[in-house]
């Protein structure tokens, strides 16, 4: 097999497991990643004393592969098992929530996976892709932050959410504006409260099924948080994509209404806000990933695997596998 040079854009959990894969298969891969930190949607926020996940706040593991990647994790410390108390909030009655499903969440906190994969990577941080183009059969990408990147790949990735997909590459590949037009993400507006003390609820989760608000938790029942006392409150998809461009004010003021009325004041809180613009949806029908043999192209991510974390880790590690074996092995 021909060892090729691979350009991944994204540094979520979908791109760094694609680029995991690459390399055990004997590939050069670069990421290029926005943040100063891979994760993307799987991030924590951290101030001064607190920190809280204000992405996904846990994952689940189905898939055999995708278990096996959890146990690693496990061995190494950096994801364990969450088992708070969790309430459901419907038909204006609390219940408990009963499932038998195991939550798992990074430790100490939720970047800790996106880190492990990330120790032995290649990765461009600070770098927003703006433009791409392609020469001589070698990909070419610009970056918003540093200009044009020096180096041709002999194929390209991008691990990004569905809507900046389409965005970055519609004009390369007409497949990419049909896939990426359906990925249907919406928001999520997501308030984090820390508190002197911790507040007397009956809960550490809760799903809520009819109020703005869809989920709230408290980050420090998660294993090994420390800092001080901090909550996570996140808004449904429908009302977040319906006030996305609301101000912050505003939608804190009526998230903090709604969260009082489920019983958690956060009145003497200090309350950040968060706005993911892409923050859930997929396509209809979960594709896995999507690649075009001809241009060395592919697409992953959660959105074209089910949405969430165990969706993107493998829609990941499935295009790496395709694209070897398939396409870039000669
Ligand atoms: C509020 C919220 C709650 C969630 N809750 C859960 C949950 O409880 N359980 C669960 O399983 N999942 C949950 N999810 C979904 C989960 O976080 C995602 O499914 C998963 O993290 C997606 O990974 P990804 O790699 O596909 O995408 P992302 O994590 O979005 O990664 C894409 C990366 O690309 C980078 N990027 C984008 N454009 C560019 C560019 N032009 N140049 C360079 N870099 C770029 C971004 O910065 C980002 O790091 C939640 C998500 C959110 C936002």
């Amino acid at each position: 097999m021909t060892k090729k040079t691979i350009a991944i854009v994204g540094a979520g959990l979908a791109g760094l497991s694609c680029a995991v894969r690459l390399t055990e298969l004997g590939h050069h891969v670069e990421l290029f990643e926005k943040s100063r930190v891979p994760a993307g949607r799987m991030s924590t926020k951290r101030g001064e004393g607190w920190a809280a996940d204000h992405g996904a706040q846990y994952f689940t593991a189905r898939d055999p592969l995708f278990i096996e990647q959890v146990e690693k994790w496990q061995a190494d410390h950096a994801v364990a098992l969450w088992t708070p108390e969790i309430k459901v909030y419907e038909a204006n009655q609390w219940s408990t929530f009963q499932s038998q499903d195991l939550r798992y969440v990074g430790i100490p906190a939720m970047n800790s996976p996106a880190k492990h994969l990330a120790k032995e990577l290649v990765l461009h941080a600070s770098q927003t892709i703006d433009a791409l183009s392609r020469k001589d059969d070698h990909w070419l990408l610009h970056s918003a932050e540093t200009g044009d990147i020096e180096k041709g790949f002999d194929a390209l990735i991008l691990a990004i959410p569905g809507p900046q997909a389409l965005t970055l590459a519609q004009h390369l590949d007409p497949e990419i504006q049909t896939i990426a037009g359906q990925s249907n993400m919406k928001g999520c507006w997501t308030l984090m409260a820390r508190f002197q003390q911790q507040p007397k609820v009956p809960f550490e989760a809760a799903f809520v099924n009819q109020e703005i608000i869809s989920w709230v938790a408290r980050n420090s029942s998660k294993p090994q948080r420390t800092g001080q006392e901090s909550w996570t409150i996140q808004a449904n998809p429908l009302w977040s994509q319906e006030f996305i461009e609301l101000s912050k004010e505003e939608v804190t003021e009526r998230m903090l209404a709604c969260a009082k009325k489920l019983g958690l004041d956060c009145a003497a809180a200090e309350i950040s806000v968060h706005r993911w613009r892409y923050a859930s949806g997929a396509t209809a029908a979960a594709l896995g990933f999507y690649s075009n043999p001809e241009l060395y192209l592919g697409l992953c991510g959660d959105w074209l695997n089910g949405g969430r974390v165990e969706g993107a880790w493998l829609s990941g590690y499935h295009l790496a596998n395709k694209i070897t074996h398939r396409e870039l092995s000669s």
